[in-house]
């Protein structure tokens, strides 16, 4: 190729061949151009050619001055950012940009209305094409105002009110995913655009935060919208301003999150419940659906806790709520509301289920042993539930009928998934009636104690008895302890009565002895009490105050104490027993009857439960293998409830040397049984 032909190379072949035209005449027009023109490198921040009018512009010396400037020297990060933007603009798409700038050549601002195109350099890379004029229109508020719009980081967008964008700022153009994305098409969620739309529609103007779609993935705008005109056309118009809140919008999902959430399972807490709660009813409400209420809890809960340690206890509540989650529909509710406690709003998808499917289903879930700890576990499930509309006409008085449910459910060994019954209310109404009668008959120690002797099996021969509490009430009369214990025992009164009691049995134990008795007495100790530390410090003191011998008294308590529904139970019991007392297992057989953890504690005796009374009419086997369970503890054992003849035999055939029951006597007033052991020493005397 010649030189002349090299330099020709961008004429097009009809050009050269007229012989009228040549590069450097080319080159000379553009020179005698009013516009200033030149080419921008993005990469290295420098002119790579330029007009004369842009030297002028630019104050340069010549091509060579302005080509030795290197741009990046005091360009701002927000300059050289913008220019960033426009080449992924011109990379993504052949656009061009009228804006206008303020350049400082030398110092010296210039105001400039600048065209800018993509233009591709033989090495592929993309270069800038500027066309520049000094800008018409100096009022100094008007170039203000366009700096302010190319700077900002607000995203600013003009659409038509169809949403097709007209003008974009450059903060909009680095957001959006493709420079002709309308107005709806940016929203994550396209109802959210429509809610939009309709509103400027309406109302002119709007606000809303919504997730966008943006180049840097989905993010959270706060958008300002309003109804204008567009001042080159004069139509209808949107002008759109967004902000991205999308740290601040994650922070106040996730503060709120942990406010609504239960961090150990996910699961919805009780503030969130009410709040979603009224939603899924409304819902229900409205599709004429039937919702339930499911209360679940967890048997024995605190066992886990207490034996296989808290981690296990956690992992137990998680498994439990991966299971309530798995079984439940995708718009029920399941909450933890804390401990072991489960809710679940269902709603039923059509009623031909039996009413109580999901709470079998549920049961069924857990009716072969799960993992816990490495080993398999049975979990038990007490289930309350209640039906709207039929059991409860809104949420308080539907989570009230649940829980009277559950509660059935706690207490029945049988059935575990209960319906409320307007029963259970009038049950509960009479239990609240009882329990506050109970503090007024605590204030005015309406209680006395009867005396049930325990007798030998071979003689008859009185040589103990169990105090039984009554309650003399002023209108009802003699109240049995099966009536009000268990309220007692329930709203924690059981506290107060027992110290009652205690101090009672003390004080008579002292008493009898004046009367040169010395008959070992039984009290009940309800297991609260066992935690109760004003209970274990009275009866540390109880010898010195009441003058009573501790090891003529026994405590008798039930087996679930053992079991760890205490903590330090074992502590308790065995400071009680170094103070002097006997420890008794009262109503054994009834409970796990567990020999192994029976070795544990401190037992001196065991009380044969009533209910065992039916088993001698039939051979007696159980019976004969609890009597060699007790005496391998090495315990004295008293059969209860014992009602006939041949029952006493029985037990005096197999070693069973002490019984308690109405075929000696009823449990009796204390002067009455202190006068049974005056005849009966009297009769020993003759
Ligand atoms: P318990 O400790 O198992 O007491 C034995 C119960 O069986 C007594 O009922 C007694 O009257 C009854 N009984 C005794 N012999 C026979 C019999 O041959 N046949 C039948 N059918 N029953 C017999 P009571 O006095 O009504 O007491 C019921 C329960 O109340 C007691 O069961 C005990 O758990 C609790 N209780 C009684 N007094 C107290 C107390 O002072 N403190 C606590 N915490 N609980 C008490
Ligand atoms: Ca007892
Ligand atoms: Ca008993």
């Amino acid at each position: 190729m010649t030189e002349a032909a090299k330099k020709n190379r961008y004429l097009t072949p009809v050009d050269i061949a007229e012989g009228l035209l040549d590069l450097d005449l080319v080159m000379s027009v553009y020179d005698r151009l009013d516009t200033g023109v030149w080419i921008f490198d993005f990469d290295h921040k420098r002119y790579l050619w330029a007009n004369q009018k842009a030297l002028d512009f630019m104050d340069a010396e010549g091509l060579e001055d302005l080509m030795s400037r290197d741009l990046s020297a005091d360009m701002s990060p927000a300059v050289e950012e913008r220019l960033n933007q426009y080449k992924q603009d011109f990379c993504r798409q052949d656009v061009s940009f009228e804006e206008i700038w303020t350049l400082y050549p030398k110092g010296k601002a210039q105001i400039l209305q600048i065209n800018m195109k993509g233009v591709r350099l033989f090495d592929g890379r993309m270069a800038m094409l500027c066309e520049a004029r000094p800008h018409q229109e100096q009022q100094p508020e008007t170039v203000r105002s366009a700096e302010a719009l190319l700077h900002t980081t607000v995203m600013i967008t003009l659409f038509t009110v169809e949403g097709v964008p007209l003008y974009r700022n450059t903060a909009s153009r680095a957001a959006c995913c493709s420079l002709d994305t309308t107005l709806k098409g940016q929203f994550v969620d396209p109802r959210k655009g429509d809610v939009l739309m309709r509103r400027v529609e309406r109302e002119r103007n709007s606000r809303l935060v919504a997730n966008i779609r943006t180049t840097t993935g989905p993010r959270w705008h706060e958008m300002t919208i309003r109804a204008c005109h567009d001042a080159v056309t004069g139509q209808p118009a949107y002008l759109v301003s967004e902000i991205d809140v999308t740290e601040l919008h994650e922070t106040k999902e996730r503060a709120q999150y942990l406010a609504s959430h239960d961090a150990l399972t996910g699961l919805s807490n009780r503030t969130y419940l009410k709040e979603r709660l009224t939603e899924v009813f409304q819902t229900a409400f409205a599709k004429g659906q039937r919702a339930t209420f499911y209360l679940v809890d967890l048997d024995d809960f605190k066992l886990v806790n207490d034996t296989l340690g808290h981690a296990a206890g956690d992992a137990l509540l998680q498994l439990v709520s991966e299971k309530l989650k798995e079984l439940s529909g995708p718009d029920d509710i399941v909450a933890r509301l804390g401990g072991d406690e489960f809710l679940i709003c269902h709603l039923e998808e059509d009623d031909r289920q039996s009413p109580d499917w999901f709470g079998q289903a549920l049961l069924g879930a857990f009716s072969s042993p799960q993992m816990i700890d490495g080993k398999p576990r049975h979990v038990g499930l007490s289930i309350g539930y209640a039906h709207y509309p039929e059991d409860g006409r809104d949420i308080e008085q539907l989570m009230r009928h649940t829980d009277l449910a559950l509660y059935q459910a706690k207490t029945d060994p049988q059935y575990k998934c209960v319906r409320f019954h307007e029963r259970m209310r009038r049950l509960r109404d009479e239990h609240n009636a009882i329990r506050k009668d109970l503090e007024r008959a605590i204030e005015e120690n309406e209680f006395i104690l009867h005396y049930q002797p325990i007798a030998r099996t071979s003689n008859d021969r009185v040589v103990g008895a169990e105090a039984l509490i009554r309650w003399q009430h002023p209108e009802r009369g003699l109240i049995r302890p099966d009536e009000f214990i268990p309220i007692a025992e329930e709203s924690g009164l059981i506290n107060d009565i027992g110290l009652w009691v205690a101090w009672e049995v003390a004080a008579m134990q002292a008493r009898q002895k004046a009367l040169s008795f010395d008959v070992p007495l039984s009290m009940n100790v309800s297991p609260r009490q066992l935690s109760d530390p004003a209970f274990v410090d009275r009866m540390q003191r109880m010898p010195v105050e009441t003058g009573c011998d501790p090891s003529l008294i026994s405590l008798e308590i039930t087996e679930n104490v053992l079991l760890g529904d205490i903590p330090q139970a074992q502590d308790i019991l065995t400071t009680l027993k170094e103070t002097g007392y006997r420890i008794v297992i009262d109503d054994f057989g009834t409970g796990y009857s567990n020999l192994a953890y029976l070795r544990n504690y401190p037992i001196d005796g065991i009380k044969i439960d009533r209910m065992f009374m039916d088993d001698i009419e039939t051979g007696g086997e159980i019976v004969k293998l609890v009597l060699s369970l007790a005496s391998a503890l090495g315990a004295s054992i008293v059969a209860e409830g014992v009602e006939t003849i041949s029952q006493r035999r029985w037990l005096s055939d197999n070693g069973c040397n002490l019984f308690q029951g109405y075929l000696y006597s009823k449990p009796v007033p204390e002067t009455r049984f202190l006068s049974m052991l005056e005849t009966q020493s009297r009769i020993a005397a003759m």
